[in-house]
């Protein structure tokens, strides 16, 4: 057996409190579908889609919606039959406003999609579909990485014949405090993410795979190491438990864990022949290639103490957060905070009918108490040069320094001291005996330099 200090991991990081027992027992519930949804354009890394419909035209469950002419960039569907009620700006998880198509669905829905983990087996072929046809279906599905950051997934699988592929990671990982919808789907759709797996390996050209999941899931590590040992086939595969600590569910930690080597700063992992896959990427890849089901609807947890039935729900992307909420019962007046994502790398809601998107993974109800070490009722205090946030950075760079400048309007002096290198993971803000909001200030200064460099709307 391998003791924990033995396992794979990454330098620094932190250990918050877990909180996945609200949900980890909770398995996938169909969520209802709501009256109406709104599909923001923008939900990815890249060129924003733009309507390929107009108001009062009547959709179907699956039909494109919208879509760009840009290579980096993937359209949008539509999740259910229905009819377009506006395009129009909506409240953004992340840019605050974004255009987006709301569609009034329709009273009885035919086309009510229902999770089909079922259709994959341990005789799945991958080899019946074609390296370019898995791409396309890839592209036309409108697959993203649905762990985060929103990468259009065709276009990480491209090959490149200058530096192939040597590599595929899987990040089960699922660090976030209180998230356990991946976990869930490790263990309800294993094969479904390992068809998705074998299809993704023809599309990159990359049959070497390790599957990184950490160690505090160890039904997780099981399911997943049964499933590819059932479905053998060319592909090498393996699952590495790595040490249970945050966050190494971020790709380059999860890279350095498993591959021991780093991506440069500013750059992606395909640059040093290294392709990361979330599950529930690889699970909507088995069902746009093989059952033509584009990206529609996903997991998400909804969890936290001040919420009255906790869970895990298969859900139409476009869904108010509110509606979510409603369904679970409602939230009492204990709720201090309604976060989209995790409490480390989740964005605080402000408007309930901001839609989910499709790297929407949870909806965290917090607590004044369960803020970060009771925050509110923590005075911020001046810098103690402690250095506890330098320690725990996993970017390696100087959070302080950087906030400091912020602060000060100091641009040009946080990016020397490579602002653009914090992937915002929350871990010198949660370290800081100070109480001093270091990822916001972060935050806050990259948003100042996109702006000013015009790549943002102001
Ligand atoms: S500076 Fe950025 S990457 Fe480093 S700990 Fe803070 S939020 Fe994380
Ligand atoms: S952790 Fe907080 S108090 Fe310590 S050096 Fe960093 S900013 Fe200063």
């Amino acid at each position: 057996m391998i003791k924990t200090k033995d396992k794979v991991t990454f330098p620094a990081g932190v250990h918050p409190q877990e909180n996945k027992h609200f949900t980890e027992d909770c398995p996938i519930e169909q969520f209802p579908t709501p009256k109406t949804l709104s599909i923001l354009l923008g939900q990815h890394i890249g060129a924003p889609c733009k309507p390929l419909v107009a108001k009062r035209d009547k959709v179907v469950a699956g039909q494109v919606i919208g879509d760009a002419d840009a290579f980096v960039s993937a359209p949008v569907h539509a999740p259910v039959d229905g009819t377009v009620k506006d395009i129009a700006l909506a409240s953004h998880p992340v840019l605050g406003r974004a255009m987006a198509i709301t569609i009034e669905t329709d009273a009885e829905f035919a086309n009510h999609k229902q999770p089909c983990p079922e259709k994959f087996d341990k005789d799945f072929n991958a080899t019946k579909w074609s390296e370019g046809d898995i791409r396309d279906a890839i592209r036309q599905g409108g697959i993203i990485g649905m762990g985060g950051a929103g990468f259009p997934t065709r276009v990480k699988l491209e090959p490149n014949p200058q530096t192939p592929k040597e590599i595929m990671i899987i990040n089960g990982c699922e660090c976030e405090p209180f998230i356990t919808c991946d976990y869930r789907l490790m263990l309800e759709w294993s094969y479904q993410i390992v068809a998705g797996i074998k299809l993704a390996c023809r599309a990159a050209e990359c049959y070497d795979v390790k599957i990184g999941i950490e160690d505090n899931k160890p039904e997780a590590i099981k399911a997943m190491a049964a499933a590819i040992e059932a479905c053998s086939g060319t592909e090498k595969m393996e699952v590495v438990p790595v040490r249970t600590k945050y966050p190494q569910g971020g790709e380059k930690q999860l890279i350095k864990a498993i591959w021991k080597k780093d991506v440069p700063v500013g750059g992606i992992p395909p640059m040093i022949g290294v392709v990361v896959l979330n599950v529930a990427t690889c699970a909507a890849i088995a069902e746009a290639v093989a059952c033509a089901n584009p990206l529609t609807h996903r997991a998400v947890t909804v969890s936290g103490s001040s919420i009255a039935k906790p869970g895990n729900f298969y859900v139409p992307i476009g869904t108010a957060v509110g509606d979510l909420v409603e369904h679970c019962g409602g939230m009492n007046d204990k709720t201090a905070k309604v976060i989209m994502g995790g409490p480390m790398m989740g964005f605080a809601i402000a408007d309930m009918s901001t839609p989910l998107t499709k790297t929407s993974g949870a909806i965290t109800l917090l607590t004044k108490e369960e803020i970060t070490r009771a925050k509110y009722d923590r005075r911020q205090t001046p810098c103690i040069r402690c250095g506890r946030c330098l320690d725990v950075c996993p970017a390696h760079i100087n959070p302080t320094k950087i906030a400091h400048a912020v602060k000060h309007d100091l641009l040009d002096v946080a990016e020397q001291y490579h602002m653009a290198a914090c992937f915002e993971c929350g871990c010198c803000s949660y370290i800081c005996p100070a109480n001093i909001e270091l990822t916001g200030y972060i935050k806050t200064g990259k948003i100042l330099v996109a702006r000013a460099k015009k790549r943002m709307p102001q």
